[in-house]
């Protein structure tokens, strides 16, 4: 639908003081998403590569994708010629590589906690790497080598084994070569030429070919995610995911000290994901000037950008909450529980300390979503949809496990042993406290 070019692009506004509970609540809500159709219409396409494997494959890629494969999956080494890029974005992408690597290595766990509970009893937990793992970079629209990059690079620094990385291929079945310079520097051990549905069953189940993974990470379109939530729930499969996935959302939090041109930069750079993309703004006590100039500012930087037409559509769905102060503010925020939160505020810093529920926090005036979504180190693959409740983004430890172990001295068996024997006694396993018995009669 061709939208009137003149017409404003402008967020809609609502003033918290004068809102309904309903109507705070509909603020709240992410447009709903239709999971249960989507499972039923990636069901075949699942189906069909869990029996047929590659030569599913090969058929839904030439259907979908439109492109005849010779080759489902590539191994390294890689040739040079598949990885020329310009020295430009090989530099962008060293420096990118280099913060994420350095702030994910931090996350890495390392070190065995041990505590001994009583005398003699000795817990400990450690953390493994997940042996395989799938990685999946969208392709339909774009190409993506910074979601390579935050994917690959911690399960490089986690220690996975099998690094497989799916995307769909060009029109020439090739791979972009940034993805591929990327595969490299994270040490892929494949990749899958591959998109959609068919991907994600080729790594959930395996094919003769394609190596069957534990966990499958990454975002991707409505066939991706449905997809994902479908693996996930075959016992069969025996597949791990990262997080439900939905369309990308920013809240920028802004008092009268903010910036407007660079509050209606940030709303812009989360608007031109997509039409559905999610963008809110909470006003904390703005002059009605300041807010005309922020708005005035979307409107106009909004028109001088490329994907105006996405802008245009996003921005139409946003809204501008009106709130008093800043705690006002930070409680709607927590309650929204947003992808990325940017906060615009006098004093910055001092307002993370009340956030309870966001993805990813950018402090301050000069800490645009940008650096997250591609150098400063942070991850770009994070909760939506209100998840941020209970989700974190990706990081190192999605790429590991924890292992609990114990080890109990002969003094720790008689001072805990008759315990255990009562409680397993309790619940009338005898098994249980026989065991414990046994060794203490030993
Ligand atoms: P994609 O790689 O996710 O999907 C392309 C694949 O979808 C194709 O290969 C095809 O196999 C399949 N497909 C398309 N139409 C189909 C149909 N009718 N039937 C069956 N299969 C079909 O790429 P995309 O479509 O460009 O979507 C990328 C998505 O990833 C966007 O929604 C974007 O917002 C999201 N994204 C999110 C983040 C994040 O961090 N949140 C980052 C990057 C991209």
């Amino acid at each position: 639908r061709v939208k009137d070019p003149s017409a404003p692009i402008r967020m809609r506004t609502s003033d918290l003081s004068i809102v309904s509970t309903e109507e705070r609540a509909a603020l709240l809500r992410r447009p709903v998403l239709r999971s249960d159709e989507m499972i039923s219409k990636v069901k075949p396409i699942v189906e069909d590569v869990r029996k047929r494997g590659d030569a599913a494959l090969i058929e839904l890629t030439a259907k979908f994708d439109k492109v005849q494969l010779n080759e489902v999956l590539i191994r390294p080494p890689f040739s040079p010629e598949s990885m020329i890029i310009d020295d430009a974005v090989r530099e962008a992408i060293d420096v990118a590589y280099a913060n994420i690597r350095k702030f994910h290595l931090a996350q890495a766990e390392k070190s065995t906690l041990v505590v001994e509970t009583m005398p003699g009893v000795v817990c400990s937990r450690f953390a493994r790497a997940i042996s395989r793992v799938g990685l999946y970079v969208p392709g339909g629209t774009a190409i993506l080598p910074s979601t390579a990059l935050m994917l690959g690079v911690p399960a490089q620094v986690a220690g996975c084994k099998e690094i497989v990385i799916a995307t769909p291929p060009r029109p020439d079945g090739s791979i972009s070569p940034e993805v591929m310079y990327v595969a490299k520097l994270v040490g892929a051990s494949a990749i899958l030429k591959a998109g959609g549905a068919q991907a994600i069953s080729a790594m959930a189940y395996g094919t003769a070919t394609v190596p069957k993974v534990d966990k499958i990470f990454g975002p991707g379109n409505q066939w991706v995610t449905a997809a994902k939530m479908l693996v996930q729930n075959d016992t069969d499969a025996l597949v791990g995911i990262d997080m439900p996935a939905g369309p990308s959302e920013v809240l920028v939090i802004a008092d009268s000290t903010a910036n407007p041109a660079f509050v209606a930069a940030d709303l812009l750079s989360q608007a031109e994901h997509g039409v559905d993309s999610q963008v809110v703004l909470v006003a904390v006590d703005l002059s009605s000037s300041l807010l005309a100039a922020i708005e005035s500012e979307v409107d106009s930087q909004a028109r001088a950008l490329e994907r105006v037409d996405i802008m245009r559509e996003s921005i139409a769905k946003s809204i501008i909450v009106k709130v008093k102060t800043t705690e006002e503010a930070l409680t709607f925020s927590n309650d929204y529980a947003p992808e990325h939160l940017i906060i615009h505020l006098a004093d910055a810093s001092g307002a993370v300390k009340s956030v309870e529920n966001a993805g990813s926090v950018f402090v301050g005036a000069y800490s645009p979503e940008s650096f997250g979504d591609y150098a400063s180190g942070t991850n770009h693959t994070l909760p939506t949809n209100g998840y941020a409740r209970q989700f974190s983004g990706v990081n190192t430890l999605s790429f590991q496990k924890h292992i609990t172990s114990q080890e109990i001295t002969q003094e720790g068996l008689r001072l805990l042993g008759p315990t255990v024997a009562t409680l397993a006694d309790c619940e009338g396993l005898g098994a249980h406290a026989n065991a414990v018995r046994v060794r203490l009669r030993a």
